[in-house]
Formats: structure tokens, sequence, C-alpha cells
């Protein structure tokens, strides 16, 4: 056996680069966690190769410490080397994300339930949502809860660990029979079962209308694979807005599932961990970081709304889950099968696409029509919209913004309030009393008066959700607010259900995966908000937010969409109102091939940040970069452009846009390590972004 263990330390340190080599106690193998000596300290590492020799003399190899009791699967340590070099990030990084939360002493959790005392109680609207949506766990309304448990409303008593895997809080009409499939699903099955069988790598796209039943394929799909021996893994975007996908999959699978989810405690994402990786569950469903779940033989990678931007990672290293569960699912010889009613031109460019051309009830999708904002006057909803609204008992209305109105401007004088720390205006949230940065969380207290020329007169610019909420209210409407200033979403989607009338309102949440029945009514109020983002993908966002909200509209019966727009025109919203996917994506596909946007190209984006005091560090150190990136092979380096300044620090970018992938990458990671290493530009960081959102 080899007589070498090499192994990668576990340390966040860029400039330490192993692997470094070891005595190989007995018994282990690549994936193994150490602790080991490392110069004065001890580390954890893991084990990336086992070798007969080193370059030390053998008397000259240290001895780990301990080997300890888990480890990771061999794939997950190959996984973890590729996204190091794939994202210019570093191997302690990437593995950091596929390890283990520790254990923690904790066998239990804390769970709430009413008393049924709150008949009389005087409540507010939030206490009474949050009495509405238990008994469930308490999580992070547990201070809240408190509070009610102190006036005798609710009961708050620990409860061993796993009896909450009821996914069931919001949809629990799925029951665990399958239904007869339609022929559509059918048929797109039977290519993905094929597929399965083969036992080869396969990448599948089901591009499927809202309400078509994709969940249910996705369900066949996770069966086949484990009537194969195989395991699935199952991403969603986000867990508390998909309860009922989750719910399914708990529903048919039972015990074979783990779930993973920031909700749950460390001691509960450990134990699911290791049901995983002992093979005692064989499915994994979670958001983009259940990508990592040590799940043996894989057989099936699910990509649940694969439009979702949420896959994206924001910190280092900057992955996206997409690319990493097609990586994973080419090495394990599975097949990837990533769905969507709007997918991302890039799948439909490089996915064989199956299709759901109907919904499963074979209703009608819901009517979406145009409302033209330049006859409105004024207000944020137009009258067309305002009548839909009294007419319609159920309705979903997006507004992409949050807090009352987006800034504050003093009539007399014309000053305007701008974060400390960022440039961008504050936003003002009339409730907390605060005007608050939406970048940093700076907040400062309303003010009463300029402080520039004293005058009380300050102008209110804009609505947000919280401004909507109340003008709705006023028009006698009942408004269930979702936004991440109004508190947790299940309990909202709970209250919103169960409701007979209602307007569910918030931002871009409201458009997820819901799946209410009763909703007839769907609005967005303000399309141009992310028709003019200034990115490539702002056409493909607006025609998937459209088209996603329609697929909340008319669940159980003829449904419509108003869309609200000062450019009625824009290709978006046509193609929405058209519901014409196919020629949505054949032109802006013909768009990004004549501009060389991804697909056709890759792009990488390198921010060089300094603080605000080292002037122009930023800009010197990206141009360090690009004159260290010299030619890269056939690829276009833009830049380096001014940011606006965040978090106090003053920002610059460069964005790299080339045909060889690889060779892109490799250039950048490089010269990006030689600026960084080099002492000029010790006042900056630089930060590499590969395939930005
Ligand atoms: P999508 O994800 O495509 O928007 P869902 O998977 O949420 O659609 O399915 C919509 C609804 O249709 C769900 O309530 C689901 O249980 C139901 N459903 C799925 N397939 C069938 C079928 N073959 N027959 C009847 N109902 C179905
Ligand atoms: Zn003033
Ligand atoms: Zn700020």
């Amino acid at each position: 056996m080899p007589a070498v263990a090499r192994v990668e330390p576990l340390t966040t340190a860029r400039a330490l680069r192993g692997p470094f080599d070891y005595l190989r106690p007995d018994g282990v193998g690549v994936g193994a966690l150490l602790r080991v000596p490392f110069g004065a300290r001890e580390v954890t590492g893991v084990v990336v190769a086992l070798a007969e020799d080193s370059e030390l003399a053998r008397e000259r190899l240290a001895a780990p410490l301990e080997v300890l009791e888990r480890s990771l699967p061999p794939d997950l340590v190959a996984l973890a080397e590729w996204m190091a070099h794939e994202y210019c990030s570093t191997f302690a990084r990437a593995a950091g994300l596929m390890l283990p939360p520790a254990r923690t002493r904790e066998r239990t959790v804390l769970w709430a339930e009413r008393t049924g005392e709150e008949e009389s109680a005087r409540l507010t609207d939030r206490q009474r949502t949050l009495l509405a949506s238990l008994p469930r766990f308490a999580g992070d309304d547990l201070p809240a809860l408190r509070r009610l448990e102190r006036r005798g409303l609710a009961r708050i008593a620990p409860r061993a660990r796993r009896r909450h895997i009821a996914h069931a809080a919001v949809g629990a009409r799925a029951g665990s029979h399958p239904p007869a499939l339609t022929r559509a699903q059918s048929e797109a099955l039977a290519e993905v079962e094929a597929a399965v069988a083969a036992g080869e790598h396969t990448a599948l796209l089901v591009h499927g209308v809202t309400g078509s039943g994709k969940t249910e394929v996705y369900l066949r799909a996770a069966a086949a694979a484990l009537e194969r021996g195989r395991g699935a893994i199952v991403l969603v975007p986000e867990i508390a807005l998909t309860p009922q996908t989750v719910a399914r999959f708990a529903a048919r699978f039972g015990d074979t599932v783990a779930v993973t989810h920031s909700g749950l405690s460390a001691g509960e994402r450990h134990d699911e961990w290791l049901r995983l990786r002992r093979g005692e569950a064989r499915v994994c469903v979670g958001p983009r970081s259940a990508v990592f779940a040590p799940v043996a033989d894989l057989g099936l990678v699910v990509v649940d709304e694969e439009h979702e931007a949420s896959y994206k990672h924001e910190g280092d290293p900057r992955y996206d889950a997409r690319a990493v569960a097609a990586r994973r699912a080419q090495e394990a010889g599975a097949v990837l099968l990533a769905g969507s009613a709007t997918p991302r031109p890039e799948s439909v460019h490089a996915l064989r696409r199956l299709r759901l051309p109907e919904r499963v009830d074979a209703r009608p999708l819901p009517a979406v029509e145009v409302v033209d904002m330049r006859d409105a006057s004024g207000g944020a909803l137009h009258p067309r919209t305002l009548h839909a609204l009294a007419d319609e008992p159920k309705a979903v209305v997006l507004l992409n913004r949050r807090g009352w109105s987006n800034f504050l401007e003093c009539r007399s004088c014309g000053r305007g309030w701008q974060c400390p720390h960022c440039e961008v205006a504050l936003v003002l949230h009339r409730a907390a009393n605060t005007v608050a940065c939406h970048h940093c969380g700076h907040r400062e207290r309303v003010p009463r008066a300029c402080p520039d020329c004293a005058s009380v007169s300050l102008a209110r610019h804009g609505t947000g959700t919280e401004r909507l909420e109340r003008e709705l209210g006023q028009l006698g409407l009942a408004v269930f607010r979702l936004d991440s200033d109004a508190g947790p979403a299940g309990p909202v989607l709970v209250a919103f259900e169960a409701a007979d009338r209602g307007v569910l309102l918030g931002t871009q949440v409201v458009a997820k995966g819901h799946d209410f029945p009763d909703v007839s009514l769907g609005v967005v109020v303000d399309a141009d908000a992310t028709l003019r983002f200034p990115d490539f993908r702002a056409e493909e966002r607006t025609f998937a937010l459209v088209t996603q909200l329609a697929g909340r509209a008319g669940r159980g019966g003829q449904g419509r969409v108003l869309v609200q727009t000062l450019d009625p025109s824009a290709a978006a919203v046509a193609a929405a109102v058209a519901h014409d996917a196919d020629g949505f994506l054949a032109g802006e596909l013909a768009r990004r091939e004549a501009l060389r946007y991804p697909p056709f190209s890759s792009l990488i984006r390198v921010v060089c940040s300094a603080r605000a005091d080292a002037p122009g560090a930023a800009a010197l150190a990206a141009g360090a970069v690009r004159e260290a990136m010299g030619e890269i092979m056939g690829a276009q380096v833009l830049g380096p452009a001014p940011l606006f300044r965040l978090r106090g620090r003053e920002r610059s970018q460069l964005v790299v846009k080339a045909a060889d992938r690889a060779r892109a990458i490799a250039a950048v990671g490089g010269a990006v390590a030689r600026v960084a290493a080099g002492r000029a530009h010790r006042a900056a960081a630089l930060s590499v972004d590969v395939d930005p959102q």
C-alpha cells in the first residue's frame, strides 16, 4: 500500500498551496480527514492523493496526529479540485463547502404549538400570521413566539430532532399516490428513463410551461434511478419558497430523502449528511449547496427552475450550482435533468430539450395584457389595474422594490440622501422610521428637516412594497406582504393560501414556484425596472419574470396577467404577451451570437476594490491585472471601469470575454495571483467571478 498521503490543509489563507506529504496511517484513503502537524500549528487537512514516494526523505515525513471519523467521498475531492481551478479559488475553500457541519451535542429542537387561547387576545397582524403557521419548529421566530408564550397563547417545548421532516406547511394537497401521466409527461419521461437505464451521462432540459407537471417527471426520474440502485440530487432554488416540491419528494420517498437547508440546525444538517454518506438516504433535496451532498453512486441530478439566479453563489468560490451539477453528473455518469418554463438561452443551446407544451389540466395559460403606463397619471397603479384588483378575489402583485419610496429629496435645495459608505440613495422605510442602504445595511433615522437648508419639505419619490401595501389596504383589499422586511415567507404564504380574498404583494419572491389554485390575477407593477437593468440578461430576466408570474395565475381557472410598462414594444414583454418562448429564445440566441455573449463566449469579471482613503488603488490594480493578462488568445478585455463605491470601498472592474474558456480562466487566475502576490497593490483586494450573473 502507498506509504505517503498528500494532504491539503483546510485553511483559508490563499498563499498556502499544498498538497503536503505525510506518512499514511493504515486504512487511510483519498477523502480522509486528518489532524496534522503544520509548522508549529496543528490543522485539519484532506487527503487528496496517495503516493509511493515523496520528494522528502521518509524520515522527514511527519505522521498525522489523528484520523477523524468523518471523511469526504473521493468524487467530492475531485470536484473540489476542479472547482478551485474553474472559479480561480482554492481547494480549501471549495472543500469547505462540502464538509458536514461539526456535530453539536444538541439532540432536540424547539417546537411551538398553539394553546387555542387566542380567541379574545389582541394581536398584531404579524402575531396572527405567526400563530396561524403553528404547529412547527420555532426557528428564527423564537423571540416573537416566546412573547406569545408569556401571554399563554403558544406552548414551546423541546422535541426530538428527526420529528420535523414533515415538509407540508404549504400545498399539503400533494399525496403520495402518483397520478396517471399526461401524454407529454410520458414521452418526456421515456427519454429520461432510457438515459438513466443507459447508465451514461446525458444532459436533458424539460422545457414545460408553468403547471405542466415537471415535478412529476423529476419524481419518476428519481424513482428510476433508485430502482437501478443509484442515488439522486434534486436542486431547488430556495427551500422556504418551494416547500411543495420538498413535500412531494418526502411524501413519495419517505426516509430515503434527506433534506438540507439553512433552517436546520448544525446538528440536524450533520445527521442528514451522515444518512447520505452511509447510504441510509439515497435522494437529497436542497438548495444550491445540496449539489455537494455525499450521495453515493449518483445516477441523477435534477435542477428545478434552472433559470433562477439563486443558483449562483456570491461568496468565494463564486460557483454556479448549475455548472457544478453538470460537472458532477458528467463525472458520475449520471443524467442531468434541468427544468424550467423559462429556461436560459445557455441551457437551450447546450441541452437536449424535452417539451411539455400544455398544463396538466389542459387549461389555457393566462392572458397576458400590456398596460401602457404612458397614459397613467402619477400613481403606481394604472386605473385598469385598480379595476382588475377590485374584480378578482385573489391576486399576486409583483413590485421589485422594497421600502416606502426609492429616495428622498429636499424640495427647497434639491439635496438627496445617500449612503455614507456606498454611492447609492437611501431608501425610506416608514414602519421602521429609517432610511436604509439596500447594499450595506446602513440605517439612519428619517430626517425631519434638510440639514443643508433646514426646509421641512422633503419629497418621497417612487413607490416600494411598503407604500403599495398601504395604498392597496386603503382600497379595502387584504394585503399579504412578502419581502425580506416583512418577516419569514412561510407564514405569509400559509395565511394567503388560507384566505378567501386578498393580494399577495412582494418582490420577485412572489413569482417563484407557488401553486395557489384560486389566484386569478397577476400584476407586474413596473416591468421597466428589470428591463432597464444594465446587463445583457435584462431581457431574459424580464421575460422570465412575467412568464413565471403568469404561472402563478389561473391554476384553477381562467387567469390574467397585467404588465405595467412605459415600453410596451420591448421584445421581452411582447414575447411574454404572446406566450412565445421559442420566438424569444431564438431571438435572444441570435442576438447573443452576434454580440458574442454567453453561450457563445465565457465572461469573467475581476473586481478590484480598495478603501476609499487609498485613492485610485482599485483602478491601478485593475490596470495591473489587465497588463499581466497580456494577450489572451482571441479574448476581449473590457475596462477597467469604475463601479459605484460599496461599503466604503472604491471599486473598479474588468470584464474578459473569451471563446476559449479554459485558457481565459488560466490566464485570469494567473494574472490575479501575480498582482496579488506583488507588493505594489497591497491596498487593493481582487475578486474573480467566472460566469458572473
Ligand atoms: P410545474 O412544475 O410544471 O409548474 P407542477 O409539477 O407543480 O407543475 O404540477 C402542477 C400540478 O399538477 C400539481 O398540483 C401536480 O400535483 C399536478 N399534476 C402533475 N402531473 C399530473 C398528472 N399527470 N395528472 C394530474 N395532475 C398532475
Ligand atoms: Zn434642503
Ligand atoms: Zn451602503
